[in-house]
């Protein structure tokens, strides 16, 4: 199958090819690498392709599918698990099939959330500035110990629970907030589930984990982080518009939230991904982010793992030629998680 590999990078090439080898001679894909993200006025690329693999930032709207369909365009594969930026009922109803990487490394961003907890409290890129400008006073890098502090969980889901259990191994005391309790997790490791209030009342670092949708845009809005404990840290892996960033700055400029890590931001596109060293920022409230020293800005790494973008590549291709198989009448072998919209051809 031709597939057009939308907003790729080095990092994505080089998993991709690896992986498209590993298929074997005939069994591999075409795969066209574009560099650009996908939109309205990038969708031609995609000419004379029958899959289209997209990534975070990628705008997959009705239109743009309105478009890829009458290119002859079958499959969206996301090359991730959350699936907000695309409108799944517009696939639906032009027929078009929708996968998605529901599992890769859960372990590569629960990782890069306590990189961020460790890196924000013991302050280690202010430490190493310091010390690579020859300043070696310790003043102003008295962090916290983490044993036995609270750390609240919002989402305990794959990365969720696999976070909670590296902070249990620090010692600390979890409470999470989700809809469907982890019963085992609760046994394993004492995680005591209740109401967000509650969380946000407690916990002295709160990480976010959920998907985003209708129902968790702005979950930490400007009452949810006044609920807080004060001085608490916010790590946010998940999606940038969970958190009110207006309400977020705030609550910094206050003291209400003592930190803050965040790998995703409301407003990335267009910006995270890319070099824009040579220009001036036109993202206000992110510059303002940019120069407080509590606050961690990563841009949407949390997944760059070896281990990740290896099984992010092997399941995107395995279910394009899954989407092939079953467009040939042989049975598809995909996990139901990780059908977004699947739809046969022609139907
Ligand atoms: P998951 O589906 O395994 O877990 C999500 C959990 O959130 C579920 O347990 C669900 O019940 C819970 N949930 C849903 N709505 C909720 C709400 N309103 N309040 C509390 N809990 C709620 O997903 P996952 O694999 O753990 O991934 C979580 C999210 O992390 C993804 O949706 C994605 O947006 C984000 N993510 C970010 C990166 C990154 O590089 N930064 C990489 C992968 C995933």
């Amino acid at each position: 199958m031709r597939i057009a590999v939308f907003d790729t990078h080095q990092y994505d090439r080089d998993g991709f090819l690896e992986c498209n080898r590993e298929l074997g001679p005939g069994s591999g894909h075409e795969l066209v690498f574009v560099e650009a993200r996908l939109s309205e006025s990038t969708c031609e690329r995609a000419e004379g392709c029958a899959a289209v693999c997209v990534f975070v930032n990628d705008r997959v709207e009705a239109s743009v599918l309105e478009r890829l369909w009458a290119m002859g365009v079958r499959l969206v594969a996301l090359r991730c698990a959350g699936f907000n930026n695309v409108d799944l009922g517009a696939a639906q109803r032009l027929g078009m099939a929708v996968v998605r990487v529901p599992e890769y490394s859960p372990h590569a961003v629960a990782e890069h959330a306590v990189g961020l907890i460790l890196a924000l409290n013991r302050k280690l890129v202010r430490a190493h500035a310091r010390v690579r400008d020859g300043n070696f006073s310790l003043d102003g890098l008295v962090g916290f110990d983490l044993y036995g502090k609270t750390v609240g969980v919002v989402g305990t889901g794959k990365i969720g629970a696999t976070f909670a259990r590296i902070m249990r191994g620090f010692g600390c005391r979890l409470v999470g907030y989700d809809p469907v309790p982890d019963r085992a997790l609760e046994a394993e490791i004492g995680m005591v589930y209740c109401g967000l209030e509650q969380v946000l009342a407690e916990a002295d670092v709160l990480s976010l984990h959920v998907p985003l949708n209708a129902s968790t845009r702005h979950l930490l809005n400007a009452a949810a982080l006044e609920r807080m404990k004060p001085g608490a840290m916010v790590i946010n892996t998940g999606r940038g518009a969970l958190i009110d960033t207006t309400a977020l700055v705030h609550a910094l400029r206050s003291g209400r939230v003592g930190a803050a890590g965040l790998d995703v931001y409301e407003e990335e596109e267009g910006i995270f991904f890319e070099d824009h060293s040579g220009e001036v920022l036109g993202d206000a409230q992110l510059a303002w982010l940019l120069m407080c020293p509590n606050v961690l800005v990563t841009s949407h790494q949390a997944f760059l793992t070896k281990e990740a973008l290896h099984q992010i590549a092997r399941t995107t291709l395995a279910s394009a030629s899954a989407f092939e198989a079953q467009l040939a009448g042989t049975a598809p072998k995909m996990a139901a998680d990780q059908r977004v919209v699947l739809t046969p051809l022609g139907s």
